[in-house]
């Protein structure tokens, strides 16, 4: 049964006596992927959630906690999942939701998620960067809209029910995380989530995309290009959150290509497991830290923090999307040529 994080993990979110607005969020699969060597390969995901990414953790909380401080709407800048999230919670809660992105960067199932879920979408002209500066802006000024991006603190507290749930289900803590890093809060959640139950934490590796990849270089960054849509952020909000998670946990930040993005898409999609190119990025990052001998033994774990039919376009660049045609009565020829080509 799925009661929804709040009513799980209460005890540790340090919520005021609220009602919680949940749709079901959280207590995702960790699938056991692979063993390599002596690293045991988990994959967790978030892709399971109710709006299809992991913001619902945090927007669970980020809501409940609005409502019952007075909200009436709801606020966001997003690459497209915080958007979808935001709609939805808001919608169970019954507040408005206004969501904020950068025209043209969003890929189209997002886009129509959150429409469906009846928030109202603004485009502005620009990046991710200027849309969450807008949108503080807004907030600061009304103070009737709550903020729900990820430097709202309740939404990074409800992501830290990840971290429960993979020492729950492991029952001890795992030797590393390796995850995708875009406004980098995801990051720090999972950090100050070991840490809040545990004396130690695993070693925390951030991927980022190359093009997109701000904590790899060291500075912010203006233009940014990758096809992982999700994670195309430049100025991380929360990268001061990220460098000490990564320095405490004696982790690192990598970038991977695009290119290894669509091979680790592909990969894990001809295994039954169907990412988004960010989360393709944690498994292509995780690859390059196994051959490069930088993972530690023991229980590894990936976060998949996407549904694969979030960006339904970008698979088109491998898969073989166009159905061949063939004659009805020559159906079993046809297999026989696929099976022995
Ligand atoms: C938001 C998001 C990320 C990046 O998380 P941050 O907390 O912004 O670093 C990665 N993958 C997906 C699918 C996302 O929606």
């Amino acid at each position: 049964m799925h009661i929804g994080l709040i009513n799980r993990y209460r005890q540790w979110l340090g919520l005021p006596d609220l009602e919680p607005v949940t749709l079901g969020e959280g207590n995702t699969p960790m699938v056991h992927w692979a063993t390599w060597n002596s690293c045991r390969i988990w994959l967790k995901l978030e892709g399971c959630n109710p709006t299809g990414s992991f913001k619902d953790r945090g927007m669970t909380v980020a809501v409940s906690q609005a409502r019952h401080a007075g909200a009436k709407a709801v606020i966001c800048a997003s690459t497209g999942n915080t958007a979808a999230s935001a709609a939805a919670y808001a919608g169970r809660a019954g507040l408005k939701a206004f969501v904020v992105i950068p025209s043209g960067q969003v890929a189209l199932a997002k886009m129509i998620q959150a429409s469906a879920y009846g928030a109202t979408i603004l485009a502005i002209e620009g990046n991710f960067d200027q849309a969450l500066q807008a949108v503080r802006t807004v907030a600061e000024q009304e103070s009737w809209i709550a903020l729900v991006n990820s430097v709202n603190p309740w939404r990074l507290r409800g992501q830290e029910t990840g971290a429960y749930e993979i020492l729950d289900d492991l029952g001890t803590m795992p030797s590393a995380l390796v995850l995708p890093v875009g406004n980098a809060g995801n990051i720090s959640a999972y950090f100050h989530g070991f840490r809040r139950r545990n004396e130690g934490v695993p070693q925390m590796f951030g991927i980022q995309a190359q093009g997109s990849d701000p904590l790899v270089q060291g500075r912010d960054l203006d233009n940014v290009t990758t096809i992982a849509s999700a994670i195309r952020i430049g100025r991380p909000a929360s990268a001061h959150l990220a460098k000490e998670a990564v320095r405490e946990s004696h982790g690192q930040f990598h970038s991977v290509p695009d290119s290894a993005i669509l091979h680790a898409q592909e990969e894990l999609a001809h295994g039954g497991i169907f990412v988004e190119p960010a989360s393709a990025a944690a498994y292509a990052g995780l690859k390059v830290l196994y051959r490069r001998n930088l993972l530690p033994t023991g229980d590894v774990v990936a976060i998949l923090t996407g549904n694969g039919l979030k960006d339904s376009q970008t698979p088109t660049m491998w898969a073989h999307v166009e159905p061949q045609l063939v004659k009805s009565q020559h159906l079993i020829e046809s297999i026989g040529q696929f099976m022995n080509p």
